[in-house]
């Protein structure tokens, strides 16, 4: 089991590699939810997404340094295991699904990985990474990526310690699991919502329902297009995730908009999810609220949008 302990040391293994991301609020944007919305703005991070801290943190503590690191994406965890791997001067591969976005494809290429693209749909990519040489990362069930995503909670609750609501945009979970590690430890009072689309609803549903499941996975949103419930987040959650808010992919796109035009601030889809949540359910959100938005990296189609 993770804690707190844990926490502080991915913030010593990544203060030599990332500063800290601003987080403040916008009256316009308050004007829009009725109430003080906090931005973290995850989506400043040098690959564009916060997955890069726990990419940081797991490749940290890895031994073998000629080892090879192998995963499976849609786009911002293979950028930033990439991202990480080129830090360390390692050798990583990413299977990506045939349809990922070329940018995307394109960006983790730049850093240095190898890119295999493979199968239809991220089950068929993950089948192929399996059967490589290499040390298999998990995108969810990796405790030193929810230790290295957790120091995005704790950067939030040291600058804003008078938060009641912390929302988060869940896909496999790491991140809402981060978000009630270090909320129950430093603010037990403030509670964490999470955040998923109608359109893939596994993480909602295995937290509802209390066993891991899988559902359909239709929605257009990138970082949330998981078909299944996975187990160290879902068992952090079921300990302090206060609510688990589900919105539609058109509501997604509607908080894309109202970040650009009132936040000064370009959030892709699973970005701008916790905003909609937010203004999904206002009647589940106390005054002052944090919003994480947790990645910039839209497509050129969404951008069009
Ligand atoms: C991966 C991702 C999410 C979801 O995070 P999980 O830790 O998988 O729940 C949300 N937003 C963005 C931008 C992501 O890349």
């Amino acid at each position: 089991m993770l804690t707190m302990r844990d926490v502080l040391q991915a913030r010593r293994t990544l203060a030599g590699h990332l500063p800290p991301t601003p987080s403040w609020s916008y009256p316009l944007l308050d004007d829009a939810a009725g109430r003080r919305v906090v931005v973290k703005h995850e989506n400043a991070q040098p690959t564009g997404a916060f997955k890069v801290r726990g990419a940081l943190n797991l490749l940290a503590g890895l031994d073998d340094l000629g080892e090879e690191v192998v995963t499976y994406s849609t786009g911002n965890h293979a950028r930033a295991i990439a991202y990480a791997a080129r830090e360390y001067g390692r050798k990583a591969t990413v299977v990506m699904p045939e349809h990922a976005a070329e940018l995307k494809v394109r960006a983790v290429e730049a850093l240095g990985a190898t890119v295999i693209r493979h199968g239809a749909n991220m089950g068929d990519a993950e089948a192929h990474a399996r059967t490589l040489p290499g040390r298999l990362v998990s995108p969810g069930d990796e405790p030193a990526l929810i230790a290295g995503v957790a120091t995005v909670y704790a950067e939030l609750l040291e600058r804003h310690p008078e938060l009641d609501t912390i929302v988060v945009p869940v896909g496999s979970g790491t991140g809402a699991a981060a978000a009630c590690l270090v909320a129950a430890a430093l603010a037990p009072g403030c509670r964490v919502i999470g955040v998923q689309s109608q359109a893939a609803p596994a993480a909602h549903d295995s937290w509802r329902s209390g066993t891991l499941v899988h559902r359909g996975n239709t929605t257009r949103v990138d970082g949330l297009a998981t078909g299944r419930g996975f187990a160290a987040p879902q068992e952090l959650m079921r300990a302090h995730l206060a609510e688990f808010v589900l919105v539609g992919d058109d509501a997604i796109d509607e908080a894309r908009r109202l970040l650009a035009r009132r936040a000064c601030t370009q959030a892709e889809g699973a970005g701008a999810a916790a905003l909609a949540g937010v203004l999904a359910r206002p009647d589940l959100m106390g005054a002052s609220v944090a919003v994480v938005v947790t990645g910039a990296n839209a497509t050129e189609l969404e951008l069009a949008r």
